[in-house]
This record gives structure tokens, C-alpha cells and sequence, in this order.
């Protein structure tokens, strides 16, 4: 008996999974994006018990091929225009296979030196791509909400007197209660943090957005103002750089100075449209990101990059580390003083060798191939904003910045009225198949997103899916 896999068995099962792959990306724009199945239909045919004999590999990729590939959401279909549309690409599937077999945890410098230094290098080139100051030093973290969930915890850390990491903050009746700032549009993961941190989520200040969905600087030093004469203490604000429903940016640049006067960290939540700062133009859309005294940014959002790919920029690397460094004995290593061991920079140990599909990403495609890719996506964006615009029985929802459109129909009723019929609107769409939108609520009105970030999606998709609009709003009208 082989322990594992046998090397010429292994070789012909990595040939057809190979072939599956490339069929599978090939042909994913003819399915429907949603599958036709219901909940509890896959359990169903998946057996309770699990197999005691071997099984071969032929058989279970049959399987796979069977029940699970025909059972996804197909996130990599160009009608895939839903929450944040993303794409695992050609150069960043390599990259994950080759760090799956590698199967490096990079812990330590010692237990990966290069994956350690690539994730170093990689997270330097993202920078300068997106013309951060070199001091805003990046890792890599599985996701957003870890990354955001880090910097809140650094930031904690950074207040005086406190010293949460030792003393923690239950049963203390000396420590103030601490403070958390955020726009009314910013990401629930950063209510998740203030859960996990012991801020509560009722210290999560949700500051009152413009009517271009940006949040308020009068409103957030109010809120600070108060906080503090109320014995709070506040302990980040978190800026987006395009929020999770319309894109908007934060006023970065004013809220950094508030930040900075009154000693505050500046976390932006960039996870969505910091990849757009790889272009000049888009950047002058979000001015102030190198203010921040932690940024996260999503390359598996829209840097083409399979999930999960989250890079965390923070100015104080050493901080971090005095946050969360912890060193048990069976992990003291001598190069410790030289190197970045990667297990210091958060709260989990392991870490899986992402930054090979982000160095395969951004070398195949080049900074400019990124850029152009990007640009495209903002471009057909626009395309589909005019459409809207243009046509009497829609009204766009938002400005239109980057490559997300808010939108809704606008049919002769009261607006509960005009809310149910946009929501019968998006699941007659969704339905026909070839396309997938989501919605979110703006000022209180049912809204529509399409969302395009997928490199699969071309010009043809959005005409597609501006008809498939018209024909269903004139079907129920
Ligand atoms: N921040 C913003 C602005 C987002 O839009 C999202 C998700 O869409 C997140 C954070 C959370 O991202 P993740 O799934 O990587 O935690």
C-alpha cells in the first residue's frame, strides 16, 4: 500500500483535473449562474456515512463532476453581476495549485523563508501599484474582516493605560468604554470586529452618510465630541474607500486630519475599490489612503486573484507586533531578530502561502494589463449607467465611480409600491438565468446592483443584461 497517492496515479488524476478546469472556465458562461437546486438536495445524494474502503480518484471526481460543479454558484460567469463580482483568473488558479502542493504553512521565516519574503515582495509591489507611501508596510490575511478585525485590535492596543492584551476588558470598571467610527454604508465586518474586540456593538458609531452616500465629517466630530464628554473613549474610525452598496468613497483627507487631532487611528476599509488605485485616475478618486494608519485591500475582490487574498497595509509594523506576538517555546527560532515571522502580524498561527497567486496574478498580467482590465470594467459600468439614465422608467440609485451601478425601476406608484416591484424586478432576472444582480436598500428605497469585475464579462454581457432589464420591467409593468 502507497501512503498516499501514488506518483503516476497522482500525475494522470492532476492531468484530468487540468482538464476539467480548463473545460470548466471554458464553457461556465452557458450555464445558468445560479443552480437549479434546492436546499437539502445535495446532502441528499451525498452519503450519510463516510466510505471506510478506498475509493478510486476517477470515481470521485465522477462525483464531482456529478453533484458538486453542476451545484455552485457560478461566480466565474460573465453574467455573474452580483455583491462584488470577482475572478479566481488562469495565473492565480496556477498559483493556488502550486501553493497547495508546496501546502507551506509560513508561520515562521524558518518554516517558509520564501514564501515569507514573496508575501514581503508581493505586498511592496501592491503598494507602489496602488502609490502607498513605503511605510505602509503590507501582509497578507485570509480576508477583509480579518484584516479589518487586526487593525481594530492594533489600534486598541495603541490606547494608553488600557493594556487590553494583559488585563482585558471584563471586570474592569476603570476602563472607559471604547469607541468605534463608521459611515452608516460601511461593511457589518467591522461591527464584527467591535463583537470580537469587546467594543460591543452598540459602540459602533454609525455616523450619517451625504446624499452621495459619504460619510459626514461634521457628523463623526460630533459624534467623537460627545463620545468624549460622555467619558468614552474613542479608538478607530474606519473610512471605505468604496462602501459594500454603492462605491462611494469617505472623505479620507478630512477625516484624517479630525484622526489626527484628536489622536485617533484611521483605519480605511479599501477591500473593494483600493484595487482601482492601481490606476491614477480611479486613485484621485479616493485621495488621502496613504493617511491611514492601517488600509485593508482585497486582491481576491478585484485583483483577479482566487479567494482568499486580503492584504492589511499598517504604518506601524511594530505595533501590530506588540498586539499580537506570542512565543511559545517550540517556536523560538534564532533568525528571529532579522526576519518577519508571519505569526506575529495577527491572531492566527498558520498561514496558508498566498502571495504565489498574487505574484503569478500581477506578473502575468502586468501592472498595465491590470489597469486595463480595471479601466474596462469602470468603462462598461458607464455604459450601463448611460442605459439607465437614458431610459425614463429607471433612476440611477447612486453616483456612479468605479464599476458598481445602484439603480432601481421607477413605475407609476407610491414608493412601497415601486420597492415591491423592483424586488419582483430582480427575481424575474435573476430567474431567466443568465445573469445574477443583488440588492441592497439606499435611503431606505429597494435598489438594484450590478456589479462588474469578472474577466470574463464583455461588452456584449452588459447589453445583455440592460435588455434582459428593459424585457422583464415591460413583463411585469
Ligand atoms: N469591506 C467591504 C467594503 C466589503 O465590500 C466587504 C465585502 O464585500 C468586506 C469588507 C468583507 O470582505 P471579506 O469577505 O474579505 O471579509
Amino acid at each position: 500500500m502507497s501512503n498516499d497517492l501514488p506518483p503516476d496515479e497522482f500525475r494522470s488524476a492532476m492531468h484530468r483535473v487540468a482538464d476539467l478546469v480548463a473545460d470548466y472556465l471554458e464553457g461556465v458562461g452557458d450555464r445558468p449562474v445560479l443552480p437549479a437546486v434546492a436546499p437539502g438536495e445535495v446532502r441528499r445524494v451525498l452519503p450519510a456515512a463516510p466510505p471506510e474502503e478506498p475509493e478510486p480518484v476517477d470515481t470521485i471526481l465522477d462525483d464531482y463532476l456529478r453533484v458538486i460543479e453542476p451545484n455552485v454558484t457560478h461566480w466565474n460567469h460573465p453574467g455573474f453581476f452580483a455583491y462584488f463580482a470577482i475572478t479566481g483568473s488562469g495565473p492565480g488558479i496556477l498559483g493556488e495549485t502550486l501553493a497547495a502542493a508546496l501546502n507551506v504553512n509560513a508561520m515562521l521565516w524558518r518554516t517558509g523563508p520564501a514564501p515569507t519574503e514573496l508575501e514581503e515582495r508581493v505586498c511592496g509591489w501592491l503598494g507602489q501599484m496602488m502609490g502607498l507611501p513605503p511605510e505602509l508596510r503590507g501582509h497578507i490575511n485570509d480576508t477583509a474582516s480579518s484584516s479589518s478585525l487586526v487593525a481594530l485590535a492594533a489600534a486598541r492596543h495603541r490606547l494608553p493605560g488600557l493594556d487590553v492584551r494583559v488585563k482585558g476588558l471584563a471586570g474592569r470598571p476603570e476602563a472607559p468604554p471604547l469607541t468605534v467610527y463608521a459611515s452608516d454604508q460601511a461593511h457589518s465586518s467591522i461591527d464584527k470586529s467591535a463583537i470580537v474586540l469587546g467594543v460591543g456593538q452598540e459602540n459602533v458609531r454609525r455616523i450619517a452618510s451625504d446624499g452621495a452616500f459619504r460619510m459626514s465629517v461634521p457628523a463623526l466630530a460630533e459624534a467623537i465630541a460627545r463620545d468624549r464628554a460622555e467619558g468614552r473613549l474613542p479608538m478607530a474610525v474606519v473610512a471605505t474607500a468604496g462602501t459594500t452598496s454603492t462605491t462611494s468613497v469617505d472623505p479620507v483627507p478630512e477625516i484624517a486630519d479630525l484622526c489626527e487631532r484628536e489622536g485617533i487611528w484611521l483605519h480605511v476599509d479599501a477591500a473593494y475599490a483600493g484595487s482601482a488605485a492601481i490606476c491614477p485616475e480611479l486613485r484621485a478618486l479616493m485621495p488621502g489612503l496613504e493617511r491611514a494608519d492601517s488600509l485593508v485591500v482585497n486582491p481576491h475582490k478585484w485583483l483577479f486573484t482566487p479567494v482568499d487574498c486580503s492584504v492589511l497595509f499598517v504604518r506601524d509594523p511594530a505595533l501590530l507586533k506588540a498586539a499580537f506576538s506570542l512565543v511559545p517555546e517550540y517556536l523560538r527560532t534564532d533568525e528571529a531578530a532579522e526576519v518577519t515571522n508571519l505569526m506575529d502580524l495577527g491572531f492566527q498561527l498558520g498561514r496558508r502561502f498566498r502571495s504565489l497567486k498574487l505574484w503569478m496574478v500581477i506578473r502575468s498580467f502586468g501592472v498595465e494589463g491590470l489597469r486595463e482590465r480595471i479601466r474596462e470594467h469602470c468603462a462598461m459600468a458607464r455604459g450601463l449607467a448611460g442605459r439607465v439614465e437614458a431610459d425614463p422608467r429607471f433612476e440611477l440609485a447612486a453616483p456612479v465611480p468605479f464599476s458598481t451601478v445602484c439603480f432601481r425601476a421607477r413605475p407609476a406608484s407610491t414608493p412601497e409600491e415601486q420597492d415591491r416591484f423592483n424586488e419582483r424586478l430582480m427575481a424575474r432576472i435573476n430567474a431567466a438565468g443568465p445573469v445574477l444582480l443583488s440588492h441592497t436598500v439606499l435611503q431606505g428605497r429597494y435598489t438594484l446592483r450590478a456589479a462588474i469585475g469578472n474577466l470574463r464579462t464583455e461588452r456584449e454581457h452588459v447589453e445583455a443584461l440592460w435588455k434582459l432589464i428593459v424585457k422583464s420591467f415591460e413583463e411585469l409593468a
